[in-house]
């Protein structure tokens, strides 16, 4: 089969508000980038409800919606998009390949915005019931638990995030906590104390998912994690949100990543180890992972690779 090669001068891998605010910032700079959405285009403000704290938007505003807004902008200035997930890249030589199924595209940056997936505890029962009972998704699935006791298990943004949007179906909301105060900000924290149909469990850990596939889950195992009796809390859903892990999987041994996968770039910059790689958005910020600061460090990615092209005499 033949192979269809194209050579881009920015290739930017992810469509989160990092990734396409790097588009919208190299297509206005004429570089004509292509952006590979991935197979969640939007990133992760697509499976969030409502934004609260986007500048510029005083009544709040969709994710989806929002990211829809995101990708029109970047389109008016000429960004290309491709739906589809990337297969490996090879930052071995300039230009870089980056490989799509079949097709190979040719990049003379990259801008990495691949963004983070939520964490899972990692236990076998967690796996088999994951779509029976089992989320890591309250806006995805939230609407199947209608008058349902439902457990989250976290105790920072996502989790009261989570819990209050849960409400809205459940009948009663556990939050599941291993400590015994919440990490989220105040704001979220008091929404969560103030709402009657959350309850708080404070100072457990998750240790089974009790249930099977054709019939839903029952309820959830719990323990003090310093050890102790475990007992049994009933619950339809479960929902988990202990934080993401970026994903780098594509630049392992490639680029240089933190001990947590994270890639690491130049304090004050988007430029990482490799000349010509740059990295915006979650998959480089373990600390504010917030959508303005990613669609901040997208346009500095932007930037900085096109001072890159110009430096290199392609720009
Ligand atoms: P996070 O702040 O890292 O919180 C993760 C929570 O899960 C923590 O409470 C942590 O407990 C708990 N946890 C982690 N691993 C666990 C395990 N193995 N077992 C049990 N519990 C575990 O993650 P996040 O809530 O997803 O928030 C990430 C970032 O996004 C934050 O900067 C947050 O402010 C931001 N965010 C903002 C909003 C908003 O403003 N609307 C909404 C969502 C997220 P410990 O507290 O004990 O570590």
């Amino acid at each position: 089969m033949n192979e269809k090669t194209d050579h881009y001068r920015a290739v930017i891998l992810g469509s989160g508000p990092a990734g396409l605010t790097a588009a919208l910032y190299t297509a206005r700079a004429d570089l004509g980038p292509l952006v590979i959405e991935g197979v969640q285009p939007g990133g992760q403000l697509t499976i969030t409800t409502e934004v609260e704290n986007y500048p510029g938007f005083p009544e709040g505003i969709m994710g989806p919606q929002l990211m829809d807004l995101f990708r029109e902008q970047a389109e008016r200035f000429g960004t290309s998009y491709l739906t589809d997930a990337v297969s490996s890249v090879d930052l071995g030589n300039r230009p870089f390949k980056v490989r799509v199924g079949k097709r190979q595209f040719l990049a003379d940056t990259l801008i990495i915005a691949t963004g983070a997936t939520a964490r899972l505890l990692g236990l076998e029962s967690e796996t088999k019931l994951m779509g029976h009972g089992v989320s890591a998704c309250a806006t995805c699935d939230g609407w199947f638990f209608r008058d349902k006791e439902v457990a989250v298990i976290g105790g920072g943004d996502s989790a009261c995030e989570e819990a209050s949007f849960l409400t809205k179906f459940a009948g009663k909301v556990t939050i599941i906590h291993r400590r015994d105060e919440l990490r989220a900000s105040k704001i979220m924290r008091q929404r969560v104390l103030d709402n009657p149909k959350i309850e708080l469990c404070w100072n457990r850990v998750v240790t089974e998912f009790v249930g099977a596939m054709d019939t839903g889950l029952e309820g959830v195992i719990i323990q003090d994690p310093k050890g102790g009796a475990e007992s049994l809390l009933q619950c339809q859903g479960a929902f988990l949100a202990i934080g993401h892990q970026p994903n780098t999987g594509l630049f392992q041994g490639q680029l240089e990543l933190d001990p947590a996968g994270y890639i690491i770039t130049r304090p004050g910059s988007t430029r990482t180890n490799l000349p010509g790689v740059f990295a915006c958005g979650d998959v480089q910020d373990r600390h504010y992972r917030q959508a303005v600061t990613a669609a901040g460090s997208g346009c500095m990615a932007a930037i900085d690779s096109e001072r890159f092209l110009i430096e290199e005499g392609i720009g």
